[in-house]
Order: structure tokens, then C-alpha cells, then sequence
């Protein structure tokens, strides 16, 4: 992909988070990293909501979350410091997406995780990062980087414990679809939970076999995301400019 097709799903990524319910005001990133050398990457500009975002406003930030062209506007690198992190670590996670959400934040406030109470959880059930708050992530606090980088290790997802959710992809369909996932896997156990009975739990090697089928499935939303685009071609097709 070149840069304006990739300006335009990263986009695309923002509208439809924003779409879902899965946005947070002005706050967490989408990113995606361009080709080419220095760990480049695309960014949101700091304060617009998701729903405004386009093509053309998302910002250019080499490593280190410092812009590549002057701006109108205001940057936050601080914020960056989980994406600029990840891109320089995982090249092979082009893509980074982090949300705040409210099942999402409850499921990170427990500590077991994503429960396979259904089977789209068990897609990460067993299957997911974990890294310890340690405070808003910040410049201050560069160590972090290592450390959230260790905990990611070579997963598809993570829980950022008392904070968040955030997945990786080899493009932004396949980040967005793992999103979209995790984010139901968590509604659904906060809605489980929310009735007080006793929970059903598959055996160890169903749940073995179910995340299986995930893994081997080869489409990795390509085919949701080419319906998603149509979507937003005809509902707000001003993400592309
Ligand atoms: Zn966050």
C-alpha cells in the first residue's frame, strides 16, 4: 500500500471506532506505520474527534512521536509513547490500535482476563498480553517502552491492566477486526458477569480447538473491512480527503 492508500484506512479505522462506541472524546491512538526506514508512523491529530478525522489530517511522527511536517495544531507525543514503542519493536504489527472503552476498562480492572464464555472470546482467551499500570504513559517514563514491548511479546492483543485494550495487524483491517472482537469478547463477559448466575465454561481442549480455527482462518477481516469501506463510502465518505 502506498501512503494516501494507507492514510485512507487508517481513516477509515478512526470513523468506524468512532461508529461502534469504541472512542474515548479526543483520547488513545490508532496508528499505522509507513514504508520504508525510521519506524515512521501515522497518527491522529491531538483534539479532533475520531468522527472528523481524514485522510489528509492524519499526522506524519518519525520514532520518537515528533512530527515530520509543521502543524496547525497541537501535538501530544506523550501520548504516542505505547505506539512509537510498538513500531519500532514490531515490524511485523503495521498497525496499533488502543481504546478506552467501558467493557474494555472493566475487563482490565479483573485479573483473569478475557473468561471463554463465548466463542468469539476464545479467539484471546489464553491467547493475550498483559502489562502492569505503571501511570499515564508518558516521556517521563521511557522504560515503559521495553517493558510494554516485553509483555506484548509476539501476541495479536494485550490488556494494558487498569487502562485499556490495544491490538496489532499486518494491516489496519486485520487490527480493526481483532478490536472489534476483543471489544465484544469484553461486553459480553461484563454482561455474563451482570447477572449474578453461575457461568458455562468450555473444556481445555475445546477451548484449545476453538482458538485453532481462529488462528487458521485466512481471511483475517479482509472481507468485513472491504464491507466496512463501502459503508463509509456511502455514509461519510468525506474520510477519504
Ligand atoms: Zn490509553
Amino acid at each position: 500500500m502506498n501512503d494516501q492508500e494507507l492514510r485512507e484506512d487508517l481513516a477509515a479505522a478512526y470513523r468506524l471506532i468512532a461508529l461502534f462506541g469504541m472512542s474515548d472524546l479526543i483520547y488513545t491512538h490508532l496508528s499505522v506505520r509507513l514504508p520504508g526506514d525510521g519506524n515512521r508512523f501515522l497518527v491522529n491529530p491531538y483534539g479532533w474527534l475520531f468522527e472528523e478525522i481524514t485522510a489528509s489530517a492524519l499526522v506524519e511522527v518519525d520514532a520518537d512521536g515528533q512530527p515530520a511536517q509543521p502543524l496547525s495544531f497541537p501535538v501530544n507525543p506523550a501520548g504516542f509513547v505505547i505506539h512509537s514503542a510498538i513500531h519500532r519493536a514490531r515490524h511485523d504489527a503495521a498497525c496499533v490500535m488502543h481504546t478506552h472503552t467501558l467493557a474494555g476498562m472493566a475487563v482490565a480492572a479483573q485479573t483473569q482476563g478475557i473468561l471463554p464464555l463465548n466463542q468469539i472470546s476464545m479467539e484471546f482467551t489464553d491467547h493475550i498480553a498483559f502489562h502492569a499500570y505503571e501511570g499515564i504513559a508518558a516521556d517521563d517514563n521511557l522504560g515503559e517502552r521495553e517493558r510494554l514491548v516485553r509483555d506484548l511479546g509476539a501476541h495479536p492483543a494485550m490488556i494494558l491492566e487498569n487502562h485499556g485494550l490495544l491490538t496489532v495487524g499486518a494491516t489496519v483491517a486485520e487490527a480493526f477486526y481483532r478490536m472489534y472482537y476483543l471489544e465484544q469478547a469484553c461486553r459480553i463477559q461484563i454482561a455474563a458477569q451482570s447477572t449474578g448466575v453461575p457461568l458455562s465454561l468450555p473444556g481445555a481442549a475445546t477451548l484449545e480447538r476453538t482458538h485453532a480455527q481462529f488462528a487458521n482462518e485466512p481471511d483475517k477481516g479482509r472481507l468485513v473491512w472491504t464491507a466496512l469501506r463501502r459503508k463509509l463510502d456511502r455514509e461519510q465518505p468525506d474520510y477519504r480527503n
